[in-house]
């Protein structure tokens, strides 16, 4: 009798298989799971009462998670990898190869290996509920799908939607999964089993004909042979561009899917054991597999001991413009709650409406939700100039204007119109939360809850717990920020919290790079194809020379010489250099678009950009570096908890490359003796600034950041 898959055959010679991974939430394909359905698939080749089979998930919102990350994270030798890779394939050739049609139905999140097996599958069919997700995320984690998912995909789907599934490792819901033909049918959730047997008993013991066929267009590119190299070319150089060459998979994924399409399955299954075995044993998948556990790890941290987080049930935001109205639409959109939206100015208002308005749109346009829903999330928000409503609320999310004299009174005149309970919740990117809350009646229920932007995109959320703030508050921070679909990450109450602090020693670095004749787009270009998402330059005309400006002289007066500034540093906001926001800052802009480096820049600066042929190596390492330093020194002041908790907050907020594994990782891989004989020898040659902190000696000592920083309970 098997323990994680169940058979049943009915008297209608209808089977179902219920994959049921015990104490796991989700099913996963473990070894264990996949000696146990070789088993099962033979047992299932010598029946003979069976006329069509089911695949099911015993899990609540998840048909089958993808294979083991351990086993992934684990192995180190090409062979092993290759062989796992075979098993796989292996395995889900023999349930494509059983006497009677199969229906994967899937209902909930389907990745990976589930992806896989549902396409070795005769047919398959995707219940209609928000929780139904289907992908092939193996990128992601450095690597590509491996048991056959490669090479079935195209056939199914054509080779453009398949690139563009397996290139970025995104899921689609049941009805995009329709429209591409990866699923046949979409079944409504509600008696979703009674439907499903419905589909089976009309195709049971029946082969499968194919109805589908490629449109006119598909034939032009898909089926000729210089259309295909048209397309994979394109691809080619799409992801080149995107991954700047840092990640090995998604090319070696082009590759697979051409010689799968060309050259036939067997060749493409080949193809694929071979990617594996390299891509697999490589740096760059550990480093992402790593970076997938510290989000998981993430998952399941509460905030701080001893408080309750309170369940939040109205919400209110303070602020209707750039972060207010994002704000505003999240809340609406992820938690389903209603929310006031309170602002001193009426077209700002009208602004965060139509802001949070066009998220809706978009979500609707990418099948996130239908028309109707977010029409009644859309509802849920109520713009308003007074505070009618807030007497229920019990959250309360500012994002007012950067103004410690204005957000003080805004959270003393808060407090008097909601409950005593309420969280009083700070955006504020750059000011104290305990001097925020100095003149707020229960000034323990004010927290921290910086969000980054823009709001829809940036996964992370510091919740800053002041010196007064009280567990239970901060916990309900914590809480409701993972319902929010971010990731909460706890930081003290201290200049710049955590990443903007870092930050701010990176982007320093860049002006003082600028100031010594470097140009805008070399240091730009050194950092991108470092793996940066964006350029310091960029970085700083997007984020708004003139907040950017005020951040710094906040910073410098906290850390003094060791973050000194250019004496031009005000020059840009003084002559309206603001960035993309008002179109003029380091470059050139048509409507929102950058265009190239503003060559004006210079002489309003008085420098002279005179550096040929820059080092693109030294540039990283002055700009890196000094966020290392930084970083051991916010370690030891308890700023964040741990190595894991910087890295995972320096990538869901600053975009720093993954592949990378995170800061603190990418040290310790470099080693940090040599790090701190780096930062030695650009002390002597370009400043006091580099000087290594006793902070990072002491971590060197102790043999690297993870190992003297380790997660609790770790
Ligand atoms: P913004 O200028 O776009 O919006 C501020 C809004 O607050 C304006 O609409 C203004 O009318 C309104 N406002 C001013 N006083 C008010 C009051 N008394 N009551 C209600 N509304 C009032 O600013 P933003 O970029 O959204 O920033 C807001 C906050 O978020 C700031 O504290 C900022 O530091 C922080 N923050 C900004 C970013 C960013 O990238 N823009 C990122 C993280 C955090």
């Amino acid at each position: 009798m098997s323990s994680i898959f169940r058979l049943e055959v009915g008297a209608d010679r209808l089977a179902t298989l219920t994959f049921d991974s015990p104490d796991r939430k989700v099913n996963v394909f473990t070894r264990g799971a996949m000696e146990e359905l070789e088993r099962v698939i033979q047992e299932l080749g010598q029946r003979q009462d069976v006329d069509c089979l089911i695949l099911l998930s015993a899990k609540d919102g998840v048909f089958i998670a993808g294979a083991d990350l351990e086993e992934i994270a684990r192995v180190t030798d090409p062979v092993e990898a290759e062989a796992g890779s075979r098993v796989g394939q292996r395995l889900f050739s023999a349930w494509e190869s059983l006497p009677f049609p199969t229906v994967s139905a899937i209902r909930g999140v389907c990745l990976g290996g589930g992806t896989e097996i549902s396409l070795a599958s005769t047919w398959r069919v995707a219940s209609d509920s928000a929780a139904t997700r289907i992908g092939l995320p193996e990128v992601r984690l450095g690597i590509l799908p491996g048991w056959g998912g490669s090479t079935r995909l195209p056939r199914l789907i054509g080779i453009a939607e398949s690139l563009d599934l397996i290139l970025t490792g995104k899921t689609v819901a049941g009805r995009k999964a329709l429209k591409l033909g990866l699923v046949d049918a979409l079944i409504p959730d509600a008696r979703f089993l009674d439907h499903v047997r419905d589909f089976a008993r009309d195709r049971a013991g029946k082969p499968r004909k194919d109805e589908g066929g490629l449109d006119i267009k598909e034939v032009l590119l898909e089926k000729n042979p210089l259309g295909r190299k048209v397309l994979f070319d394109t691809a080619r150089k799409k992801t080149l561009q995107e991954t700047r060459g840092h990640y090995p998979a998604p090319l070696r994924a082009i590759e697979v899917v051409r010689i799968g399409i060309e050259d036939g399955l067997r060749a493409g299954f080949d193809a694929e054991a071979r990617a594996v075995a390299e891509l697999a044993t490589s740096r760059i998948s550990k480093n992402l597999v790593h970076v997938f556990h510290l989000t998981e790890d993430a998952k399941r941290d509460k905030g701080v001991a001893e408080g309750e987080a309170k369940p939040v049930t109205a919400v209110a935001v303070l602020g209707a413009g750039t972060m207010g109205g994002g704000i505003a639409q999240l809340v609406a959109s992820e938690t389903d709650l209603p929310v006031r939206m309170k602002d001193i100015n009426t077209d700002a208002l009208a602004l965060g409406m139509t802001h949070a308005s066009g998220l809706f749109e978009r979500q609707v346009k990418r099948y996130r939700l239908t028309a109707p829903e977010a029409r009644r999330k859309m509802a849920l928000l109520h713009p308003t100039l007074d505070f009618s409503g807030f007497a229920r609320v019990d959250m309360v999310i500012e994002a007012v204007v950067e103004r410690m004299d204005v957000k003080q009174q805004v959270f003393a005149d808060t407090a008097a119109q909601v409950p005593e309970d309420c969280v009083l919740a700070s955006n504020t990117s750059s000011l104290s939360i305990q001097g925020i809350g100095a003149k707020t009646p229960h000034p323990e229920r004010v927290v921290g809850m910086h969000f980054f932007n823009p709001v829809h995109k940036m996964p992370l959320v510091e919740v800053i717990a002041a010196e007064g703030s009280a567990p239970w508050a901060v916990n309900t921070v914590f809480a409701y920020t993972r319902k929010l679909g971010k990731t909460p990450v706890l930081v003290k109450d201290t200049p710049g919290f955590l990443v903007n602090r870092l930050l701010m020693f990176y982007s320093t670095e860049a002006l003082w790079l600028l100031d010594e004749g470097y140009r805008i787009e070399d240091l730009d270009r050194a950092m991108t194809d470092w793996g940066m998402p964006m350029g310091p330059m960029a970085l700083t005309d997007e984020v708004g020379i003139d907040v950017a400006t005020k951040v710094a002289h906040i910073l410098h007066d906290a850390f003094g010489d060791r973050l000194p500034m250019p004496g031009w540093l005000d020059r840009m906001p003084e002559h309206k250099r603001l960035g993309t926001k008002n179109q003029s800052g380091f470059y050139r802009y048509e409507g929102r678009e950058r265009k190239d480096p503003d060559p004006s820049v210079y002489p309003l600066l008085g420098l002279q950009p005179r550096v040929q042929d820059p080092d693109p190596g030294l540039i990283a390492d002055r700009m890196v570096l000094p966020m290392v330093n930084e970083a051991a020194r916010c370690l030891e002041e308890g700023v964040v908890r741990s190595a894991a908790e910087l890295d995972l907050a320096l990538i869901f907020g600053t975009g720093f490359p993954p592949f990378r594994g995170g800061l603190c990782r990418w040290a310790d891989q470099e080693g940090l003796n040599r790090v701190l004989a780096t930062l030695e020898r650009l002390e002597s040659s370009v400043g006091e600034r580099f000087r290594p902190s006793e902070a990072l000696q002491r971590t060197a000592e102790a043999g690297g950041f993870y190992a003297r920083f380790p997660r609790k309970g770790q």
